[in-house]
């Protein structure tokens, strides 16, 4: 069914266009979703309100779907486990030893858990990173997200199997099951430099290259890794995987923090993607700040991402564009950079992990917080917050409406029931 939001205040379009006091209409054309922005649009469209579902965009706002590009949504039900540690002890003593008790049901669930709260926050695709990737690719498509389930590698094994050469070749299984399918996409993930092997990086981008998909990986996070790798084989990670043959256009890169110049040219050289998560190196306390303005002045195409849950700790990209802005300006002592539209164009760009974004987010205008409207997308950027998000239009499909999930109360009160058992086992 077509749907017609009615006499919206304001719409931002993806090329950051805003018209004041129009309507969308959202329609389906050869299965692609299509978005017609206009004044009058049911007389003017020559629209059947029987043929239609009418939503009310008075006091509202609409927008594209916000993006995630990095991403560990199972890691919800570890929210707020630990907090104000350093990141070693915070990995060895809470994380990895908790993370090992979640089984693939547990997985399932948390999936789910963060799945909603990102269609709460109108975010309409993401790129996760996480074991059980088969649990976290079924929540998704039962929520109707947009998403690249990337399968984690690590050489040390993950809680799915000890052993690396079983994990590629799930990984591949995995890729090969899922391949054509629309709304999700199966991509692959060697976890870091750190803990991959150059062979393992190798068979992870043969795969990647032969599947056609992405090759998903942290980058140059902390210091200590940048340091140990410089003392280790006297090359910085990003050089390494240069010389390893893995840098590339099918690569995207989270974190970035600790590099320098030399190697923001060689990301921008082989149209290496990167997912920028502030919240989570100020929280993790990572120290560098990802080198932004050079990306950009490279031409590197940089998206935003909140990074997992419990280095977060949640799942806010509206939060995120802010602290993205506040950050560089910070950091540079200059208040002209991390302005309103670039942090607006990394946050929709979902085409960054192959989504057209055909989504539309509506954000609730009857709120003190959002009064008045001067320039609509500095309220979007400095102003907004997950909560304002009213409705979610996810390819043709509302997902949220008046802040209410599709699904129910029921069956959210299950969720949340699942994951309070669940949480009875950590320590
Ligand atoms: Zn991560």
């Amino acid at each position: 069914m077509m749907i017609l939001v009615e006499n919206l205040n304001y719409v931002v379009d993806k090329e950051l266009n805003v018209y004041e006091s129009v309507d969308i209409l959202i329609k389906k054309e050869n299965e692609k979703t299509k978005i017609v922005i206009g004044k009058n649009l049911l007389e003017k469209e020559n629209l059947n309100k029987k043929d239609l579902k009418i939503i009310d965009g008075k006091n509202k706002c609409a927008m594209p779907g916000l993006t995630n590009t990095h991403t560990h949504i199972p890691m919800t039900l570890l929210r707020g486990i630990a907090d104000d540690m350093i990141l070693q002890n915070w990995l060895n003593d809470k994380i990895w030893p908790n993370e090992a008790k979640l089984t693939k049901e547990d997985v399932y669930y948390g999936s789910f858990l963060g799945g909603l709260e990102m269609l709460r926050f109108g975010i309409t695709s993401f790129n996760e990173m996480y074991f059980f990737s088969e649990e976290i690719l079924g929540a998704t498509k039962e929520i109707g997200l947009k998403g690249v389930i990337s399968f984690p590698i690590i050489d040390f094994g993950t809680p799915e199997s000890k052993d690396l050469n079983k994990l590629l070749k799930m990984a591949e299984k995995f890729i090969k099951k899922h391949k054509d399918e629309k709304i999700v996409k199966p991509a692959i993930a060697p976890h870091a430099p750190y803990t991959c092997s150059k062979e393992t990086y190798t068979t992870c981008k043969e795969i990647a290259d032969e599947y056609n998909t992405l090759l998903h990986t942290h980058i140059s996070e902390t210091r200590y890794e940048v340091v140990e790798m410089e003392n280790n084989i006297k090359m910085r990670p990003i050089e390494y995987l240069e010389n390893i043959g893995v840098l590339d256009s099918n690569v995207i890169g989270a974190h970035c923090v600790w590099i320098t110049k030399d190697e923001v040219k060689k990301l921008a050289k082989h149209n290496v993607k990167v997912s920028h998560c502030p919240g989570s190196n100020m929280k993790l306390a990572s120290g560098g700040v990802m080198p932004l303005v050079e990306m950009l002045n490279e031409g590197v195409k940089v998206s935003i991402g909140t990074d997992g849950p419990a280095s977060n700790n949640n799942l806010d990209i509206l939060e995120e564009m802010k602290i993205t802005a506040l950050l560089h300006k910070a950091h540079r002592w200059d208040p002209t950079v991390g302005d309103i539209d670039t942090v607006l164009k990394m946050a929709f760009d979902s085409e960054i992990l192959g989504f057209e974004n055909n989504d539309i987010v509506l954000l609730d205008l009857n709120a003190p917080h959002l009064r008045p409207v001067n320039n609509i997308k500095s309220n979007i950027v400095y102003s907004a917050n997950g909560n304002d998000v009213d409705t979610v239009i996810v390819n043709g499909r509302v997902l949220l409406e008046n802040k209410k999930f599709i699904f129910g109360d029921k069956f959210l009160n299950n969720i949340y029931k699942k994951i309070g058992k669940i949480k009875e086992k950590f320590n």
